[in-house]
């Protein structure tokens, strides 16, 4: 018993009075191999259906602290996948998908070209000056898709089965971007990264605009969320416009593309716009439609669509306060 008192007396000393001096701030442990994900590990969040939409997710930019278990990176990209799943018409369509996360590490931190630096991170994502339409923008690219593609085979070894790869870039700080299948958008940027998988997956435009390119044209004959016409008998969302459920918000608003007049786009408020939690009812169709065609399932309008599509009404929309173009996106189609 003694002992044991001769002990705790010496562990009390030995614990008081050093601290401030012997505890460096900056000090990290070192972490255990197995507390980490490691690189190119592949971890499916739900795999519902062989013919299903395949998205593999995964970031740029997460250094070796960053791929801890519950660690910043599976938290970001769970957080991304979760709010994918909370926006119409994803909500409720898991059963359509397979989503796999791909862990990637990275040695440093940020996005090439930003600050003028060169980062050596694993998916080499790059900024690029951009003069687009008529003002410089610094817009987000995968510098090479071959790097990115290894990667996701990791999870989907058939390329042509992969549907969408989602980015998450760490330290970029910018919007994002869709480079054909990939939707690029720097982390915590929930919105703007549904917003490019809009083009991405479902081959939608943006609809924003800048009233400054007044003498711009803008052809919309190659998307199915903006069109060159506002009449509503003739436009792509016909159908749409005169079915009872969307007749009094669905219609024909000027404005989309990056230019603000002779193209229109089907509501006032949209993701593809900016801003907005919500794909307006065209972009919502489209998506859907897409998400039946990779699945090679029968696709019907009143059955498929409709019958459990939900919407908000023209009179919640109004005019976002909130409206901020995306500024820096542009979607690259193959
Ligand atoms: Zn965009």
């Amino acid at each position: 018993m003694k002992y044991v008192i001769l002990v705790l007396t010496i562990l009390l000393v030995s614990c008081s009075g050093y601290e401030d001096s012997r505890i460096d701030p900056s000090f990290q442990p070192e972490i255990e191999e197995s507390d980490l994900h490691k690189d190119g590990e592949v971890e499916t969040l739900f795999a519902n259906n062989s013919k299903g939409v395949n998205i593999v997710i995964m970031g740029d930019g997460f250094v070796r602290n960053d791929l801890q278990i519950n660690g910043a990176y599976e938290q970001e990209v769970k957080e991304q996948i979760d709010f994918l799943f909370t926006i119409p018409p994803f909500k409720g369509r898991e059963q359509f998908f397979n989503v796999h996360i791909v862990y990637t590490e990275s040695q440093e931190t940020g996005v090439d070209g930003f600050n003028d630096t060169t980062y050596d991170t694993a998916l080499d994502l790059r900024l690029s000056e951009n003069n687009f339409f008529n003002a410089p923008r610094a817009i987000v690219f995968v510098n090479d898709e071959e790097v990115v593609y290894k990667y996701a085979e990791r999870a989907v070894p058939a390329r042509e089965n992969i549907h969408l790869i989602m980015i998450v870039s760490k330290g970029s700080f910018i919007n994002g971007a869709a480079n054909g299948i990939m939707a690029i958008a720097s982390e915590n940027n929930l919105e703007t990264m549904v917003h490019e998988v809009g083009h991405a997956l479902g081959g939608l435009a943006d609809e924003y605009f800048f009233e400054e390119n007044r003498d711009e044209n803008y052809d919309a004959s190659f998307v199915n969320n903006l069109d060159n016409t506002n009449d509503l008998t003739a436009i792509k969302w016909n159908y749409i416009a005169a079915h009872p459920n969307y007749s009094d918000f669905v219609g024909a608003y000027e404005g989309g593309g990056y230019v603000p007049n002779n193209v229109w786009r089907p509501e006032q408020e949209s993701l593809m716009k900016g801003g907005w939690r919500f794909f307006n009812t065209p972009s919502r169709e489209q998506i859907v439609k897409r998400i039946h065609e990779i699945n090679e399932l029968p696709y019907s309008f009143e059955d498929d669509f409709i019958n459990n599509d939900e919407f908000v009404r023209s009179s919640k929309q109004g005019t976002s306060k909130l409206y901020l173009p995306l500024q820096g996106c542009v979607s690259t189609k193959k």
